[in-house]
């Protein structure tokens, strides 16, 4: 069995922390290899939403008892958790929203709303997932404002020299992945950011797919926004981060109205409160909130950089094994990739390809993944995507090429 180099853990050992990896799928041990969709969470994670619902259950920030304020100090601690896990230089530049999708709607109806106007360009990849889309389609159609895409190449990278030529004067957004979902592209988001910032446009990066796998370092990057889906990364679900720089969200409207985002209210006029509870209306998922926190430390107990490694080993060990498939062909290849491989097999359609490897127990996703642009571009309807995560192993991977062959020559 596998260990993670450098802090000779066993793979064994960290399989053992995940209570739903020891189950029979139709007859047989599961085998989760859809990991870009959601992670599994370890049991710390799942004892601590029972604690809180056992312990300490109560609303948060307006309470004086001993429950509510043990519930506001936990929440409020994976507020500076996560601050730390990006190197936010302020605490208040943490929101908490349900995720990124809700994280780049926030930007586009409230940055969005307030800054772009009739002729302004917002600049998407081409490489990105609707949630990364759609937010902007919708705030461009209202303002007269129009988005432009950066191709992607062959191998599935942002074209950094059409990215170039589509800045203008006009560019007021840069929106692009960290890390692409469907094809495990790392994007250079640094020289990204760069050039957008030379053409005084603002940057939000979409860390869904690296929050788990990439260091990430806000003000090194100087991205404007960056977000974060807690169950991306070993958390609960509905709940995740919007960074933003203080001095844009300053600037901001609130996003919603309602309780916790207000200093006073009348009939008359309502004032808001300040950072980050501006952005923060109604009672968030506390528990889901609180629960991150262990999330961040499986993450770092075990390294992030000894995760990525091993994850990387697993990668390399996939897309080896699978490209020696006859028919099967790899989508996505580019050189620096986090753990996602995507294939389809002459002939057979991806999702027969995700039914028949359901049925020996293996869990992957098949179909667009959210990125019907991107697969408009490679000519294709979906793909077979295989991802993994620190808890899988090669083994799991040879089922992988195993079932894939048996399928080929079932359907032939
Ligand atoms: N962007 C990317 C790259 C993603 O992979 C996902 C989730 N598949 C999202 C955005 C949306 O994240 P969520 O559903 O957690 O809001």
């Amino acid at each position: 069995m596998s260990t993670l180099a450098a802090t000779g853990i066993k793979i064994d050992q960290i399989r053992a922390q995940f209570p739903v990896l020891h189950q029979l799928v139709n007859g047989k041990p599961l085998i989760y290899l859809d990991n870009a969709a959601t992670n599994q969470k370890p049991k710390r994670v799942i004892e601590a939403l029972a604690r809180y619902y056992e312990k300490d259950n109560a609303n948060i920030h307006r309470g004086i008892h001993t429950l509510a304020e043990r519930a506001t100090k936990a929440y409020e601690e994976t507020r500076h958790v996560m601050q730390r896990f990006i190197h936010a230089k302020h605490v208040e530049e943490i929101i908490f929203t349900r995720g990124v999708t809700e994280s780049i709607n926030l930007v586009a109806a409230t940055y969005g709303r307030k800054f772009l106007n009739a002729g302004d360009e917002v600049i998407l990849s081409g490489l990105e997932h609707h949630s990364n889309i759609v937010p902007w389609q919708m705030i461009c159609e209202e303002k007269g404002a129009h988005l432009k895409v950066i191709p992607v190449t062959e191998v599935g990278e942002i074209d950094l020299k059409a990215y170039r030529t589509l800045l203008s004067s006009k560019t007021r957004i840069v929106a692009v992945n960290h890390a692409s979902n469907s094809l495990g592209t790392i994007n250079p988001i640094k020289e990204i950011i760069d050039l957008a910032h030379q053409r005084q446009a603002v940057v939000l990066i979409d860390g869904a797919q690296a929050s788990a796998h990439l260091p990430i370092d806000v003000q090194e990057l100087d991205c404007d926004f960056y977000c974060i889906s807690s169950h991306k990364m070993y958390g609960p679900t509905g709940t995740g981060i919007l960074y933003g720089k203080k001095e844009l969200l300053e600037e901001m409207p609130p996003y919603m109205g309602g309780g916790e985002m207000i200093k006073e209210v009348t009939f008359a006029k309502t004032t808001y409160n300040e950072l980050p509870y501006k952005f923060e209306a109604g009672t968030p998922n506390i528990a889901d909130v609180i629960a991150l926190k262990e999330a961040v430390s499986f993450i770092e107990e075990l390294g992030k950089e000894q995760i990525a490694a091993y994850e990387l080993e697993l990668l390399k060990y996939a897309a080896q094994r699978l490209s020696a498939i006859k028919g099967v062909r790899l989508v996505g290849t580019a050189p620096e990739k986090v753990s996602v491989q995507s294939f389809i097999v002459d002939g057979i359609h991806p999702f027969d390809i995700g039914q028949m490897l359901d049925a020996r127990g293996i869990a992957v996703r098949t179909g667009h993944h959210c990125t019907q642009p991107l697969m408009d571009r490679f000519g294709i309807e979906g793909t077979v995507r295989a991802s993994f995560s620190v808890y899988n192993t090669k083994a799991e991977i040879d089922s992988l090429a195993e079932g894939v062959e048996r399928t080929i020559n079932f359907m032939r």
